[in-house]
């Protein structure tokens, strides 16, 4: 029987590394307020799944930690030179070649030519790609586009990774799969990660921690470790401890109003 424990905030902080919100509360200038009071902490290698009914602030919380949006109260400790953001669209350009759409993120940063290669190579090769490097965006699946997407992320070699429902579009069996090489990539490169996602299975897969949002403004609610060790793998969702969790959580985000 899985043994379920409300977490309270992490004290494995290191401010180079990991990513803390102190207190942090966000309103716009239209006075719609998206988060309240949120305190958590990241620490280095720590993945935190964060889930929440729609509109509830879980894409604000990712943009305050990346510096994209700002604290109307409390503060984000991160170091957002080492972090990187992937979106739930892949954003590639059309008109770059694979290899080419990774490196953008080098160039973005202003590494040289040699150097952002070597890294896109690296990064491509880490997500199973190598082998498309210079094929185009339109001559990819769904599945093969997010990947490129994460290869350009880790391009930067990041110490944290911010993943904004990067599964959302693609089909069950898909998206499974990019699970196994997302949890595996969490352990290769020991960085930490922030998700979002509105699977309950998939945040309890990949997560070390499971933090569950009210509507907005969104508040932290319930926080569930996941104890299910690693590593994770495909039998793990059929598992009775995984379901006991996922129940748990489930109860939780029902019991908040989620959809
Ligand atoms: P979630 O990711 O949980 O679906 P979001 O973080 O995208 O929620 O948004 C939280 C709330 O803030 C929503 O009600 C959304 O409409 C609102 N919101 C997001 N960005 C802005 C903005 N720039 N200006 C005003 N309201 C916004």
């Amino acid at each position: 029987m899985a043994r379920l424990t409300a977490t309270g905030m992490s004290d494995a902080h290191n401010p180079r590394r990991g990513i803390r919100f102190a207190g942090v509360g966000v309103r716009f200038n239209d006075g719609t307020s998206a988060l309240e009071d949120i305190n958590l902490s990241v620490g280095p290698g720590e993945v935190v799944a964060v889930v929440g009914p729609s509109g509830c602030g879980k894409s604000t919380l990712l943009r305050v930690a990346s510096g994209l949006t700002p604290c109307s109260a409390g503060s984000c400790e991160a170091d957002q030179r080492n972090i990187a953001h992937v979106f739930q669209d892949a954003t590639l350009m059309p008109w770059r070649t694979v290899i080419r759409n990774v490196e953008i993120a080098g160039e973005l940063r202003g590494m040289d030519r040699g150097e952002r290669r070597s890294r896109a190579v690296r990064a491509l090769d880490l997500v199973g790609l190598g082998d498309v490097a210079s094929k185009y965006p339109t001559q990819l699946s769904g599945g093969m586009r997010m990947r490129v997407s994460l290869a350009r992320a880790l391009s930067l070699e990041p110490d944290a990774l911010l993943l904004d429902e990067p599964f959302g579009a693609l089909d069950e069996l898909t998206r499974e799969t990019l699970q196994n090489e997302l949890h595996r990539l969490f352990s290769q490169r020991g960085c930490s990660a922030v998700f979002v996602t509105h699977s309950v299975p998939e945040a309890v897969y990949l997560a070390d921690r499971v933090v569950c949002l009210s509507p907005r403004p969104g508040r932290i609610v319930a926080e569930f470790a996941i104890p299910i060790e690693r590593p994770r793998i495909d039998a793990t969702r059929y598992s009775r401890d995984f379901a006991d969790i996922c129940g748990q959580v489930s109860a939780v985000l029902k019991g908040v109003g989620s959809t």
